[in-house]
């Protein structure tokens, strides 16, 4: 199958060709031609799955069938999915789609971790390394650090801002060795992404050595996570489902609508923002104005200029009425979000984030005037990676996971770099 650029649909690629490049050559994002849609018989064995790679598996033939054959896409999925994204009640009628039990406790790791083994299968006859750059902020970096993590043939440099990201963050991309190499930047994220930027513009670097990127509007992070729709619908089995996402660039959000295109049964998707509400703003008025992002304390969806709204315009032909009928936007300030943390432990004994906390709430508000609905948020990340927030506004009950206290007690590494592009060519070219 191939993919079109949301740009000009007559501006194709394959998925090789999607996943190298990333954006199309118009600066498009690629979008497939085609959904497969599952029958009432495929539907039931999604059902009746019982492992986010047995879900996935089924999703993925769907998916990528006619891109890669069977038994690489099998090895690929089992291999990417090696955790469960469990549905967890914490009201009567709501209920969290963990997606944090990756290595990184986030959700992005099962669009990295599918990425990573992806781009080494198609790097496979080419004996040069790749080197993947990524500029990140905080999560984006560890979550492909970790997903490329000793994948042969694959090099990955993060640029990070220096002092700018928080500890826990920090040690998760600067304590892994191996093929990871952590870039702190004498610098702000934006200094960080510039240098990256400058890096692919560079035709004398790119005659040298091969550079890839690994963001989040990449074909192979986007589509993966529709598979883990699927595994929720399937262990709540609610005949009227809605869902509610905490959305920053609104990957994860578009990936649901790609599922429910595929056939999942969800009436209506709650896109849940805190005070970047570009979006939710949006749906009220018919106007899409991005503007600067704010920092909130749900800092990965600080986003004043969602990247991946573009492909939920394309997917309902830039009808306002349409994008309605199927998404309803919220917002949540930090004071409410702080709210929202320390009720619902009280009152259920569960431990939201910042970003789940929005989720939760969005679905709360509408099930008040639509009793009959059962609703499943995505807790988009482990609380007990923001314990500066979440801590105090829950008597101190949050536990780290084994996996989070391993990664506090590993020693950083990381290379000191300024700003300037000579630097960092300077460092690149003595790697390659
Ligand atoms: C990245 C991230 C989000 C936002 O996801 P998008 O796909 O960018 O909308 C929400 N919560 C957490 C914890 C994240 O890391």
């Amino acid at each position: 199958m191939n993919y079109y650029s949301t740009k000009n649909k007559c501006i194709t690629a394959t998925l090789e060709e999607g996943v190298k490049w990333g954006m199309a050559p118009d600066g498009g994002l690629y979008m497939p031609q085609r959904f497969h849609v599952l029958t009432r018989r495929e539907l039931e064995e999604v059902r009746k799955s019982r492992s986010l790679a047995e879900t996935g598996w089924l999703i993925a033939q769907k998916m990528f069938g006619d891109d890669l054959p069977s038994g690489v896409l099998k090895a690929l999925v089992e291999e990417a999915l090696n955790f469960d994204t469990p549905v967890v009640q914490v009201s009567e009628k709501i209920h969290a789609l963990e997606l944090f039990h990756g290595p990184t406790l986030a959700f992005k790791d099962v669009g990295a971790r599918f990425m990573a083994r992806l781009l080494q299968y198609y790097n496979r006859n080419n004996d040069r390394l790749v080197h993947v750059l990524v500029a990140t902020s905080g999560d984006t970096g560890s979550a492909v650090a970790n997903g490329f993590l000793n994948i042969p043939g694959i090099k990955v440099h993060v640029l990070y801002p220096s002092g700018q990201v928080s500890p826990l963050q920090e040690k998760q991309f600067t304590t892994l060795g191996g093929n990871i190499t952590a870039l702190e930047v004498d610098g702000s994220f934006d200094d960080c992404q510039a240098l990256v930027k400058q890096a692919f513009a560079d035709e004398a670097l790119r005659s040298e050595m091969v550079l890839t990127s690994a963001n989040s509007i990449n074909l192979a992070r986007f589509l993966p996570q529709a598979f883990y729709y699927f595994r929720g619908w399937a262990q709540l089995d609610a005949d009227e489902l809605v869902i509610a996402v905490p959305s920053g660039n609104f990957g994860n959000l578009t990936a649901g609508l790609v599922a429910r295109e595929m056939g999942l049964p969800v009436q209506i998707f709650l896109a849940a923002s805190n005070a970047n509400d570009v979006v939710p703003a949006y749906l009220e008025t018919g106007k899409y104005t991005p503007r600067k992002s704010v920092r909130t304390i749900a800092n990965a969806m600080d986003v004043g200029a969602p990247s991946n709204f573009e492909r939920v315009l394309d997917l309902f032909g830039h009808k306002h009425e349409r994008i309605t009928a199927h998404l309803k936007g919220y917002r949540y300030s930090d004071e409410q979000i702080r709210e929202i943390i320390s009720t619902v432990q009280r009152q259920t004994g569960y431990i939201l984030d910042p970003h789940g906390a929005t989720g939760y709430e969005a679905s709360r508000t509408y099930l008040e005037n639509h009793p009959g609905t059962t609703a499943m948020f995505l807790g988009t990340a482990h609380p007990a990676k923001f314990p500066e927030v979440v801590n105090e506004l829950t008597e101190n009950k949050l536990q780290s996971p084994e996996k989070l206290l391993n990664i506090i007690k590993g020693k950083k590494v990381s290379e000191y770099i300024s700003s300037a592009y000579s630097d960092f060519r300077h460092y690149l070219e003595n790697i390659s």
